[in-house]
This record gives structure tokens, sequence and C-alpha cells, in this order.
């Protein structure tokens, strides 16, 4: 963390950096956000590029997305488009939609009056209401880090700093503006923000912005389950996912969202260790940017406990396949952590569980089919971070149908047939696994089957 000579200020001090001064060019600028900027200011209005675009630029990346403010009123704005869709009911925003780029513009927001009757706060201090239109002053204030309150005035170019956020990204400082307890009490999500960008932008959060964190974590159990899995997604990611997850950790964070892995992430553990790789494994994929699946990675977080109620499923007389099945659905469904994970997701990281039984007994022929399988590639990765973690005879076990299973997505035809035969003349050798003797007839009679099928190939 960062010294005592923090650029934080504690109150509003406008600077304004003049276009010589700084580095935001137009040319790395969206071409749509600028017609908006253009259009709001031909109109008579005043229109500021904001936040986390600018940020960006000023450090040299490129923007995520560009978001407008402005002293138009959504009606205003929608006057001057005609791609114009207004959005919200509580705090109406426009989005002028450029095909598959939408730029948002929002009106300045101000604060509220103290009001006894009609309370903008809940009793934990939790902004439950943030709609009323203000001024560029206002709007400064109540944006969350110094670093993310900075306007590209689009009239001269030049940058309207409020609370030392050039500064602050000099200096690669975190900082809340105002009263970090207060703030964080407003909006508990803007402590996993703290954790975000910090990460991301590989900068340090200020000793006064982090000290409140730790005993204010508990105050994410307000927040509403579907937006902690949106903030997941945005933490998780974003190429930088074992380092947030490790700082979310450290802050208390992350057992909040997931208080069913404090223990785990305690003892560092084998459920600890699969988190880590998996995070790891999707940092390298989109650092390559090859495609994640948030499926994959919230399969590996839950795995263990999954495999924990399963044993104990089958201990009590459940045949495995049923046993799988009714774990995932008691722990996917049982409300131990903190996020609604939507039903797409849900149903992949069932398929990545069920398959993964599968990929271990190599069932013969049926081994080719699975190939095939949509969700087969994530299930063998998944495989693949399990070999990786396993101990002793388990790690060879892993190791080694790892192994096949790779062998096999590189053969062609002749050599998979190939294979797939040595596999079942082994397992006629082999001794059935204990396993098997749960399961229900007519899995015995598919398997003899398909074993039959196998040596007849
Ligand atoms: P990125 O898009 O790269 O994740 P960003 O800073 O643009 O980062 P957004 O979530 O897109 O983040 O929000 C845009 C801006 O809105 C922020 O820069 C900040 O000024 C403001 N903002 C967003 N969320 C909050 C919040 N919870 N509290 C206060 N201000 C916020
Ligand atoms: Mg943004």
């Amino acid at each position: 963390m960062s010294g005592q000579n923090s650029s934080v200020k504690t109150t509003a001090e406008l600077q304004i950096i003049p276009r010589a001064e700084h580095n935001i060019s137009r040319k790395d600028i969206s071409k749509n956000a600028l017609k908006v900027l253009y259009r709001l200011k031909d109109a008579g209005y005043d229109a500021y590029l904001v936040g986390g675009g600018v940020r960006d630029l000023l450090l040299g990346l490129k923007p995520k997305d560009f978001d407008i403010v402005t002293n138009a009123t959504p009606e205003q704005i929608k006057k001057c488009f005609s791609n114009c869709r207004l959005i919200g009911r509580r705090f109406r925003l426009a989005h002028i939609v450029f095909g598959r780029e939408i730029i948002e513009v929002a009106t300045f927001r101000g604060h509220h009056e103290a009001d006894a009757d009609s309370p903008h706060k809940s009793d934990d201090g939790q902004l439950l209401r943030d709609n009323v239109y203000g001024d560029i002053d206002e709007d400064a204030e109540r944006r969350d880090f110094s670093a993310n309150s900075l306007y590209y005035d689009i009239k001269d170019f030049s940058i309207r700093d409020y609370w030392g956020g050039v500064a602050a990204i000099a200096n690669r400082e975190i900082a809340l503006i105002g009263d970090p307890e207060t703030r964080y009490r407003e909006d508990p999500v803007r402590m996993l923000r703290a954790v975000r960008f910090a990460q991301k932008l590989d900068m340090q959060i200020t000793p006064r912005t982090a000290k409140p964190i730790y005993k204010l974590a508990p105050l994410l159990q307000n927040i509403p389950k579907a937006r902690l899995f949106e903030e997941c997604l945005k933490l998780f990611l974003a190429g930088k996912g074992l380092d947030t997850y490790k700082s979310l950790i450290e802050f208390g964070l992350f057992q909040q969202i997931f208080p069913n892995l404090t223990e785990s992430v305690k003892s560092e553990n084998a459920a600890y260790q699969l988190m880590c790789i998996a995070l790891r494994n999707t940092d390298t994929r989109i650092n390559n940017e090859l495609r994640v699946t948030p499926a994959f990675l919230f399969a590996a977080f839950l795995w263990h406990e999954m495999e924990q109620a399963c044993e104990h499923y089958q201990a009590q007389g459940m045949p495995a396949q049923d046993a799988l099945h009714t774990a995932a659905s008691a722990v996917l469904d049982g409300g131990q952590y903190n996020v609604t994970i939507p039903k797409r997701f849900s149903t992949t990281i069932r398929d990545i569980w069920a398959l993964q039984p599968r990929l271990e007994k190599r069932a013969g022929k049926r081994c080719l089919k699975l190939l095939e399988h949509p969700k087969f590639r994530a299930a063998y990765d998944f495989l693949l971070l399990r070999a990786e973690i396993a101990q002793g005879e388990q790690a060879a076990e892993l190791n080694s149908i790892a192994s096949w299973w790779t062998e096999l997505q590189q053969s062609d035809a002749g050599k998979q047939t190939n294979l797939v035969n040595e596999l079942s003349n082994n397992s006629e050798k082999r001794p059935r696994r204990r396993r098997n003797n749960n399961r229900r007839p007519y899995n015995k009679k598919r398997r003899s089957n398909s074993t039959q099928a196998d040596s007849n190939e």
C-alpha cells in the first residue's frame, strides 16, 4: 500500500488540465462516442466523457466502454438522437445504439436533501435512491474513486479534475472520494470495485481507503445476489482473476460472497488449490484471447462441495449417477453462497460435473460419442485441472486418464478405434471398481452390452 503522501483530496478543488498537458487524443476515443459528444455540444449542452474511459486513456489503455455525462435531461437527450433508448425507472439513462456498440449517456446526478419522511438511506447507511439530477460538481462527488471522477470536455478537449484524479493515476492510487466508511456503507460493492481496479490497473488501494474494508466486508450480504454475480464476472473474467481472488481473500471479501468456502481458503486445501488453478487457466485463456465461460470457474469453486455431498448420498446407498445429480442440485440450489448463478451457466456446471465420472470410466466405444458432447472440451479441461492438483495414487490415475483423452483427441479415426479397443482389452483384465457395485441393474446391463459391442469391434 502506498505511503502517507497520498494525492487524495478531502475537499473538491477543480483543476483544469488543458489539451496540451495531457495525452488523451480524439483518435483513441470511439467514433460513436465522439459523435454523441459533438451532437450534444452542438445542441447547446455540456457533454463530457467520464469515468473508466478517461482513466484508461490517461493510463494508455484501451477502455472497455465510453460513458458520457451531460446537463441535458434524458428527454432532451432523446430528442437529439433517433437511435436513443431510455432505460431504467429509478434513474433514467439514455442508450445511444450504434449496431453492437452502445454509448451510455447519463444526466449529472446530485445529492438528496435530508428527508425524514422518505429516507434515501437504509439503517446500514446504504443508498436506497440515487435519482436526483445535479450539476457537474455534485456528479463528481458522488463517483466512487478519484481516478474515476475525471471529465474530458468536448468543448476544448481539457480534463476537469475535482478530486485529484490525475495525481491519483500518476501515483497509481485507488482512493475513495469522501469518507471511506460512509461511501462503502452507501454502496458496499465499492469494496469489490476497489480490489478490482487495484488488480486490473496495477494500482494500490490507499491505506485510508483499504482500512474500513476488513470491518465492513459483511455488508456485502445486503447486496442482491444477481448484482454480486455480475460483479464476480468482472472480478474473475478480466484477465487478472487469480490475483484478484487472492486480494479478495485477504480483505475477507471473497468469504462474504462464498461463505461455504471460508474453511477451504483458510486451510488452502485441495478446493482452494483447484480454485487457484482454474483462475490461472482462465487468466491464460483470456490473455490469449480464447473464449471462457464463467461456468467453468464456478464448477471449480463448488466441485469439492459437490463431491463431498455426492459421497454422502452414495454412502446412503444412492447409485453413483443419481448421487451426483442430487449433490449437484443440493450445492447449486442450496443457497450456500451469495451469488445467483443464472440457469444457462448452472446447466453447464452440471454437465461439466456429470461428465467427470464418464471421462474417468472410459466406457469403450462410447468414448468416441463423448468427444462430440457439446461440453466435452470444458469437461476435459476440468479433468486436467483435477489431475494437476491430485495427490499420490489418484494423481497417477487421473494423469494417465487425462493423457489418454488427450491422445484420443489428437488421433485420426483409425488410431482412435485402436485406442478404444486397447482399453476394452485391458478392462477385461482389470478387476471391476467397487463403485460399480452400487449401480442399478439397467446400468449393469448397458455396461455389459457396450463391453460386448466394444470387443466385437
Ligand atoms: P470498467 O468499465 O473498466 O470496469 P469503469 O470505471 O468505467 O470501469 P463502470 O462500472 O463502467 O466502471 O462505471 C462507470 C463510472 O461510473 C465509474 O468510473 C464511476 O465514475 C461511476 N460508478 C460506477 N459504479 C459506481 C459506484 N458503485 N459508486 C460510485 N460511482 C460509480
Ligand atoms: Mg466503464
